[in-house]
């Protein structure tokens, strides 16, 4: 996977390959999807929620450009995959799940892993998750109408907002950069994701 998906597509970060080669996907995928794992596709995790293809997730967290030393938010944690990749590389991951199940599963899972620099959290992240704000990087996991501005608010100055917002039917994955009050907008490729409910998504 980490060589045919991601290195051989242009992610050749080591601290990036070595993450994906840390944590074991297939304990997080659905049940029933385990043999399908390390396929290059997304798989269902329960409750109609996608765990993405790989190369999208490690695209994504290339983009967050991280040093190691962040704290991060993540929003949408379903399987907690990602969050485990994210804690590899950054000092403190904070990510936020609106399924209550979803979110109980995740921390069982990631406690029993021993991954103890994320704290998962159940709520509503589409309005950022203020109690540990601000965040050298925000990550999205589901695509909203339009980018949510507490998670904008939320970032250190020089942080990175990496999200899909839904444009014209389609879905465009974007990073924003904080410099100050503005913000710098990148579009990067066009991705599918489930729709990120809650106050800042779609209801
Ligand atoms: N990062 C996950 C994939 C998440 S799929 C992984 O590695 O497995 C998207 C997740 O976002 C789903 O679990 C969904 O329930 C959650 N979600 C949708 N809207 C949300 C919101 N407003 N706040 C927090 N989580 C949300």
């Amino acid at each position: 996977m980490v060589q045919e998906q991601i290195a051989r597509r242009g992610l050749t970060d080591e601290r990036l390959l070595s993450a994906f080669e840390q944590v074991p996907r297939h304990l997080f995928v659905g049940e029933g999807s385990e043999t399908m794992a390390y396929e290059d596709m997304p798989l269902p995790i329960g409750f109609e929620q996608t765990i993405s293809q790989p190369y999208i997730v490690a695209l994504m967290i290339s983009l967050l450009q991280l040093d190691g030393d962040e704290r991060l938010l993540e929003v949408g944690t379903g399987s907690g995959y990602q969050a485990a990749l994210l804690s590899h590389l950054a000092a403190e991951v904070h990510t936020v799940e609106i399924v209550p199940e979803l979110a109980r599963q995740a921390a069982a899972k990631l406690a029993e892993l021993g991954y103890t620099n994320v704290q998962v959290h159940s709520g509503d992240g589409s309005a950022g998750w203020l109690p540990n704000a601000p965040y050298g990087g925000v990550i999205v996991a589901a695509a909203s109408p339009r980018v949510p501005a507490p998670l904008l608010e939320q970032l250190v100055d020089g942080g990175r907002l990496v999200l899909p917002v839904e444009n014209h039917r389609r879905q465009l994955l974007k990073v924003y950069v904080r410099e100050g009050m503005q913000y710098a907008e990148q579009v990067i490729t066009s991705v599918a994701f489930v729709p990120l409910r809650g106050k800042y998504g779609w209801g």
